[in-house]
């Protein structure tokens, strides 16, 4: 699939008037069009509901636009169930609910979430003890599973559950339900994450199935009916141009027909579909700009930029790819092979590797895709970078700061009990 930034170089001419760069912009057409789409993928289940991974991309704003698209929000610790309160999110909000998926969850944070009425995900049985000792057992609770071993589709390796820290064994889950219901727990739900930014349309249907056949057998060992079904993250995006993007309409006909042939039959078919995804809502729809400022030659090529890892981590962390448009050479050959660096004095701080990219004069403005989720929300203060402004281009072609670059003051701001700094 052709990568096409959601901005031309004039317009972005015209905003580092005001904005200098770096910055990540938002596109707001493009996140209002897939919320509309995901809703309507999942229309078939009456109770379906997306509660956006807030830490995918901690921003008001953009949470304010799924807002509006009946979307929950799914917190994962005390400043997102902050945020957000402050934004409406509560139990007596609904649609508009919280989702509290945490791990190694302190104490403080089950009471705050219990007194919002987010709907708690057990990570694990020994939280049962001491959510009750904290917080209280709620009416309403959800429980984290984590089946082990490898996670296949067909014969593809996804992930590997059994090496990863979440979630119960089956054997706790269940002993886990039948504790709950003793303590006066009335409505029930299931979680997994077993995946994580899978291009596939068949990651939901075969987590769905694994969810639905437990569901079944709960009803019929523990004597519960499951109200909800959280089907967690991990849809993810087409990072690489050869890739192709999940049709979000054929993984919620996928999912139906998996709720058709296990959950309806077993009396279930009330059961609310949850999702919690983040990559899929905003990915696409952010992008890191940048200025070529140097260029290097030793003995590779390198193009040097005002951005750092520091405004987007994943390809120093995780090597991932991020493509990269050269805004205004859109159309010329890709000849020139560039390693494209920031300014830390850390040899992994590169956007690019080997990248073949047209020939990148001195100011010209790197468009670095699909930087939507965990990109700016990953962002560090390393070497002292500040943190850069985020814009949203609204649907009319006008600009809207959404947040304001950093300044050394607010960096500086957690010595302001020291006089040299005042
Ligand atoms: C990170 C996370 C998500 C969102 O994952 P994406 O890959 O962004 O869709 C959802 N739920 C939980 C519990 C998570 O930790």
């Amino acid at each position: 699939m052709e990568k096409k930034p959601f901005v031309t170089k004039e317009q972005i001419e015209e905003i580092v008037k005001t904005y200098p760069t770096p910055f990540h912009i938002y596109d707001e057409k493009g996140i209002r069009e897939n919320v509309k789409k995901m809703r309507e993928a999942f229309s078939w289940n009456k109770g379906f509901r997306e509660y956006f991974a807030v830490k995918a991309t901690p921003n008001p704003f953009l949470i304010n636009i799924l807002k509006e698209y009946d979307c929950g929000v799914d917190c994962s610790s005390m400043t997102e169930l902050y945020m957000a309160d402050k934004l409406g999110f509560s139990a007596d909000k609904m649609p508009n609910g919280i989702m509290f998926s945490s791990n190694a969850t302190p104490a403080e944070e089950f009471i705050y979430a219990k007194k919002l009425g987010a709907i708690i995900n057990l990570d694990d049985f020994t939280h049962i003890d001491f959510l009750e000792k904290t917080a209280g057992i709620p009416e309403r609770i959800c429980c984290r599973f984590n089946p082990g071993g490898m996670f296949k589709i067909s014969t593809t390796i996804m992930d590997n559950p059994g090496d990863a820290k979440y979630g119960m064994t089956k054997e706790q889950l269940f002993e886990a339900y039948k504790v709950l219901k003793e303590k006066g727990v009335k409505e029930f739900g299931l979680h997994a994450f077993l995946a994580s930014n899978t291009v596939t349309n068949d990651y939901y249907p075969t987590l769905a199935k694994v969810l639905f056949e437990v569901a079944v057998e709960l009803k019929e060992k523990v004597g519960i009916s499951l109200s909800f079904i959280n089907l967690s993250g991990g849809v993810g995006i087409a990072y690489r141009p050869e890739q192709e993007a999940n049709d979000i309409m054929a993984i919620g006909e996928g999912v139906h027909k998996v709720f058709d042939e296990v959950l309806v039959p077993a009396g279930l078919g009330d059961v609310a579909i949850y999702t919690e995804l983040g990559r899929f809502m905003m990915g696409p729809y952010g992008a890191l700009v940048t200025k070529a400022v140097h260029e290097k030659h030793i003995y590779k090529e390198y193009i040097g930029c005002d951005a750092c890892a520091c405004n987007l981590m994943r390809p120093a962390m995780y090597g991932a790819y991020h493509h990269i448009t050269v805004l205004g050479k859109e159309n010329e050959p890709c000849d020139h092979k560039y390693d494209v660096t920031g300014s830390l004095c850390e040899n992994n701080d590169k956007f690019a590797i080997d990248r073949m990219l047209p020939k990148i004069d001195i100011g010209d403005y790197l468009f670095i895709h699909d930087a939507g989720a965990h990109g700016f929300a990953m962002g560090y203060n390393y070497n002292g970078k500040l943190w850069s402004a985020e814009l949203l281009l609204k649907e009319d072609g006008s600009v809207k700061m959404i947040r304001r670059a950093e300044t050394i003051q607010d960096y500086l701001a957690t010595f302001d009990f020291c006089d040299i700094f005042k």
